[in-house]
């Protein structure tokens, strides 16, 4: 059995990258390997599910922005029954006098991308939240958008949903080894004995 891309892990990275290689064109055959389609102990399912733009690097502030316009675009992507129960609340992320000048820098990386992230100082906080005790915070950064939690279950499932009318072939199993020719992956073992060759 060969296929061009053999995916090992189906939850939630697995499963996107082989929707977005369809989505972006391309053909070739593809492989999703997943031991338990359970995913009783993926972290994708076992996690906390939230999602922030409240990040320091531009390259991680722009992956949660493309998340974030999934979500907002969830129905038109994946049907009008779509729902993963997205609710946004922010993050409040808090500093005293010595982080203060890592949160105004992450605060500047944030808003230079365009995410709806508020630096306020101690007075402003209180205002905002009356059950908040501020000593000793310098200043807090809030998400007054894009931020929240979600099913993430329920989004695994649109994407393994989306997957079955996309011509990728699900197989469970473990894999158990990585076949090499040189620094070129060629293929991986299963154990149930099958091996796949991966172009
Ligand atoms: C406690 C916790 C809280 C978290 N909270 C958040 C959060 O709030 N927000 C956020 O964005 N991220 C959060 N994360 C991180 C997030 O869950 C992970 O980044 C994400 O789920 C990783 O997805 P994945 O598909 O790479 O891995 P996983 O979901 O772990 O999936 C890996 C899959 O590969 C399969 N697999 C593994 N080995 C093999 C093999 N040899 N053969 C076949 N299949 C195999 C497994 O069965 C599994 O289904 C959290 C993580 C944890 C642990």
């Amino acid at each position: 059995m060969r296929y061009d891309i053999v995916i090992i892990g189906g939850a939630i990275v697995g499963s996107s990258v082989a929707y977005y290689l369809r989505e972006e064109g391309f053909t070739g055959s593809i492989a999703l390997i997943e031991r338990d389609p359970q995913f009783s102990q993926a972290a994708t399912t076992l996690s906390l599910a939230s999602i922030r733009q409240q990040f320091s690097i531009p390259e991680n502030i722009r992956l949660s922005q493309f998340t974030l316009k999934l979500f907002r675009r969830l129905k038109e992507t994946f049907g009008a029954d779509a729902d993963i129960g997205f609710r946004e609340g922010g993050y409040l992320i808090l500093a005293g006098e010595a982080g203060l000048p890592i949160l105004k820098a992450n605060h500047e990386a944030q808003i230079a991308e365009g995410a709806d992230i508020v630096l306020e100082d101690a007075g402003q906080l209180a205002r905002r939240f009356s059950w908040l005790s501020t000593e000793g915070i310098s200043a807090g950064a809030y998400g007054r958008g894009g931020e929240g939690w979600f099913d993430a279950h329920a989004l695994l499932m649109l994407f393994r949903k989306a997957l079955r009318e996309r011509r990728i072939d699900f197989i469970t199993a473990s894999v158990t080894g990585i076949a090499r020719e040189g620094s070129r992956v060629t293929g991986v073992a299963l154990d149930n004995g099958e091996t796949l060759e991966a172009g």
